[in-house]
């Protein structure tokens, strides 16, 4: 059991009900057309890219990888904000352009890359990081079926692996990036198809809340790169180290330290400076400059007592919001921090677990937590849902309506 008060973010509690972006729940419910929705807070997007920017060093370019949240308004808000944005489909890539992300601070990641696809992004002229051997040998045909040179960068599988890291990308056999080893000669072909070489892509990793082993990771993708780049065919002018910043989860989790981040990144810029002058330092995030601010709200539809257990049956769950249930990423499963958004934290409290709408024991979305005593009608709301909530959960799954969705 954990108290899951304590672990609630920072959004303000007035007047009998949580505010987002200044309004109440039932405001917001309203304007969503009721419950369940997502709410998303600008200020709070836009007050995290300032601290981050404020902690890295100047010139560093970030970029957001649109996988942890393509929401359409958000991506607009985030499009000025940011020095570009990573896609990871063709949908993404329509997504971001439409957000008004100029082609040329677009890159494309992901393994099984269709042609159509392909077509489209070089018809856009963005940057493809090119995940293998084949995937290069078709976008270099592509290339001289259209007369259009592709613009690439290899992304390179590591020989290395960060071992406190959340989600591990690197290291060992990987769907992801091309073996470190063979990237030379994967080099010289890029030269010999008259491919429009630009530099290199890193992920070794996400949701890592170790500053250590981010900056770890950082340094060896440099050191990586810089052994790489003897075999390029032209200088780098493209260095993407990836991201990996986590955030919060859990009780015992502690925020980021971002401070030896940017000693680090400094040091690093001050060093590509004479041995690679043309080439601009890159780092993509997506949790971390849009998880916090995200809110996840359902309602009580049921309260029940089951042999002594309480329940309380909420209208959403993990077909909205398949991470808070536990089945994203997740090896012991673990509540996402979750509130009552209309009861005071100083009433009558009460063990609860709370239930999803679906036939399955999977759909709990938190477990004996200890809650103010809530009933039918009150608001349930899980924090931490701004990054891989809707879109990285089963929609259609028992044919409930989707959430709404909002910036607010
Ligand atoms: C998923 C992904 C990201 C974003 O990861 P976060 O943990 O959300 O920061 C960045 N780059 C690539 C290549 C990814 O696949």
């Amino acid at each position: 059991m954990t108290d899951a008060w304590a672990a609630r973010g920072s959004f303000p509690f007035i007047d009998g009900s949580l505010r987002v972006g200044g309004l109440p729940l039932d405001t917001l419910a309203e304007r969503a057309g009721g419950t369940p929705f997502y709410v998303y807070d600008r200020a709070r997007v836009t007050e995290r890219v300032r601290a981050l920017r404020a902690a890295l060093p100047t010139g560093l370019r970030l970029h957001y990888a649109v996988k942890a949240n393509p929401f359409p308004d958000l991506l607009r808000h985030l499009a000025p904000l940011v020095d570009g944005m990573d896609v990871a489909s063709g949908g993404e890539l329509a997504a971001t352009l439409a957000a008004g992300v100029a082609a040329a601070d677009i890159s494309f990641a992901g393994p099984g890359k269709r042609l159509p696809e392909m077509r489209r992004a070089l018809e856009a002229d963005v940057l493809f990081n090119v995940e293998s051997e084949g995937e290069l040998g078709r976008l270099a045909r592509l290339g001289e079926e259209t007369g259009r040179a592709p613009r690439v960068a290899l992304r390179i599988n590591p020989d290395f692996e960060i071992k406190t890291s959340g989600v591990r990308m690197g290291g060992g056999a990987k769907p992801f990036g091309i073996d470190a080893e063979t990237a030379p000669a994967l080099l010289a072909e890029t030269g010999r198809r008259g491919l429009r070489f630009e530099g290199f892509h890193f992920f070794p990793g996400a949701q890592n809340l170790n500053a250590a082993s981010i900056v770890e990771a950082q340094n060896r993708c440099l050191d990586l790169a810089r052994r790489l780049a003897a075999d390029a065919p032209s200088p780098v002018t493209v260095l993407n180290i990836g991201g990996g910043f986590g955030i919060p989860y859990f009780p015992g989790e502690t925020p980021l330290d971002l401070a030896p981040i940017g000693e680090n990144l400094a040091r690093a810029m001050e060093r590509l400076k004479t041995e690679a002058p043309r080439a601009r330092l890159t780092i993509e995030l997506g949790r971390y400059l849009v998880g916090e601010a995200g809110l996840y709200v359902c309602r009580v539809v049921d309260r029940k007592v089951s042999r002594g257990q309480v329940f309380l049956v909420v209208d959403g769950g993990l077909h909205h919001h398949l991470a808070a249930s536990g089945h994203f990423g997740q090896v012991i499963r673990k509540n996402y921090p979750v509130e009552i958004g209309n009861r005071p934290p100083d009433g009558a409290r009460e063990v609860v677990s709370v239930v999803g709408p679906l036939c399955t024991p999977m759909d709990l979305l938190a477990d004996r937590v200890e809650l103010p005593r809530a009933d039918v009608g009150d608001f349930v709301v899980v924090h931490q849902s701004g990054a891989y909530g809707l879109t990285a959960s089963p929609l259609r799954f028992l044919g409930h309506p989707p959430p709404g969705e909002m910036l607010v």
